[in-house]
């Protein structure tokens, strides 16, 4: 990967690609199947054992990626051109470090890794930085000023910490007696153990998009945005197309693009934005592909993932035009043990349906173990077809 032409060498040769993934859950294995795809070299590495990527790499690593010396110690070892965060718990300060000296390309860049590892960083960026519309926030770290930011704010409102994913610790404080739960909910959810928390007013939005963004060589693409339903802050559903206004749509482009420049670098992006009207609102960005974006594995020739491949290599990005109204639908298990699925038959015997069960190794509480993806003839068909076939599956938890 030298200059302007794009060289790919071969992978367990002195010649190859390096490209390791920090977080190697279901979306890293889809971007590590795409890299081997184009004989890249890849290593996974991820806190636990047996991680979804790790079951298609050429190597794989177990490091607490928030202990620094043990990520700057793996990254030495294997000496990557790529470093591809696929989680935001991870000790940002080496990947700065590293990029700086110069031999390993950060993806999308050491910079954006850092402001979106937690939610401050970003909202700052896009609303204090940037000008960008967002809900009306506050940022605080004890109990007494959350009581003070909830009273600015008014009822209902946001509270997350801000640092954390999947909608843990995430809960909506609908009146005064709420606020006790939400902070103590808030505090024990948020990952690096610290007490910092945004309270967000409510947004009362007509939908929310993920405006999947694509930063390549050749410009910037935006696909056609994904339509989502979350619950608990997590995500359950997901379409394309999303009907929106022209305006709504101009506005999502405009602030994906404003915030995606300033994070700079190549690759995918996933601007979340909440939509009234036409009016639109940033919500988040993740610099990478996102989970939302599972409905691209059947609704483009081209998934987020194979476009991540793309862009980080340098490699061409054309223009994604959909195959034609599709959805997904996650599949969660609950409980403790190994997941072990039947009904994969009844899933697959679903016209227009396929999946993807993602391997985790165990589910202990709740966790997304698979994926149901589906075409129709229009949205709302696509989304029976994905709901039936992961209604199909069913998970049983072996000892
Ligand atoms: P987040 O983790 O910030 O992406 O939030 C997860 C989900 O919670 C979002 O996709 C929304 O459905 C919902 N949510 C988050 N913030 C707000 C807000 N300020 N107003 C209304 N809903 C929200």
């Amino acid at each position: 990967m030298t200059g302007d032409a794009v060289t790919l060498g071969t992978p367990l040769t002195p010649t190859a690609t390096r490209a390791m993934l920090l977080g190697s859950g279901e979306l890293g294995k889809e971007v590590a199947i795409e890299l081997m795809r184009l004989g890249v070299e890849v290593i996974a590495v991820d806190r636990y054992d047996g991680a979804p990527a790790m079951h298609v790499a050429h190597r794989s690593h177990v490091v607490d990626m928030l202990d620094a010396d043990a990520l700057r110690a793996v990254i030495v070892s294997e000496r990557p051109h790529l470093v591809i965060p696929e989680i935001e718990a991870i000790a940002t300060d080496v990947l700065l470090e590293v990029e700086a000296e110069g031999d390993t390309r950060i993806v999308p860049t050491a910079r954006a890794t850092r402001l979106t590892m937690d939610r401050e960083g970003i909202r700052r960026l896009a609303a204090e930085e940037l000008g960008l519309p967002t809900s009306p926030y506050e940022f605080v770290s004890s109990r007494g000023d959350f009581g003070a930011a909830v009273e600015r704010l008014g009822t209902p409102c946001v509270v997350k910490p801000v640092m954390s994913s999947s909608g843990k610790g995430q809960s909506v404080v609908r009146s005064p007696e709420d606020m006790d739960d939400a902070w103590a909910y808030a505090v024990e959810g948020g990952r690096a153990g610290g007490e910092r928390v945004i309270v967000e007013g409510f947004v009362d939005f007509d939908y929310e998009i993920t405006l999947l963004t694509v930063r390549h060589a050749g410009g910037t693409t935006f696909l056609s945005p994904v339509g989502h339903v979350q619950e608990d802050g997590d995500y359950r559903e997901s379409w394309q197309p999303q009907a929106m206004s022209d305006a709504a749509l101009a506005e999502a482009e405009r602030i994906a693009g404003a915030v995606t420049e300033s994070l700079g670098g190549w690759g995918v992006f996933g601007v979340e934005l909440f939509v009234k009207g036409d009016e639109v609102l940033f919500s988040e960005v993740s610099p990478r592909p996102h989970d939302t974006g599972l409905v691209t594995l059947v609704s483009q020739d081209l998934s987020e993932f194979a476009l991540h491949a793309r862009a980080i290599l340098g490699l061409p990005v054309g223009p994604q035009p959909l195959r034609g109204p599709s959805a997904s639908c996650a599949v969660l298990a609950e409980g403790s043990g190994v997941p072990v699925f039947s009904g994969v038959d009844k899933a697959l015997g679903v016209a227009g349906a396929d999946l993807r069960l993602f391997g985790k190794p165990r589910v202990d509480g709740r966790r997304r173990v698979a994926v149901t993806v589906a075409r129709g003839d229009d949205v709302k068909h696509a989304r029976l077809r994905a709901k039936a076939a992961a209604a199909a599956l069913h998970i049983d938890l072996a000892p």
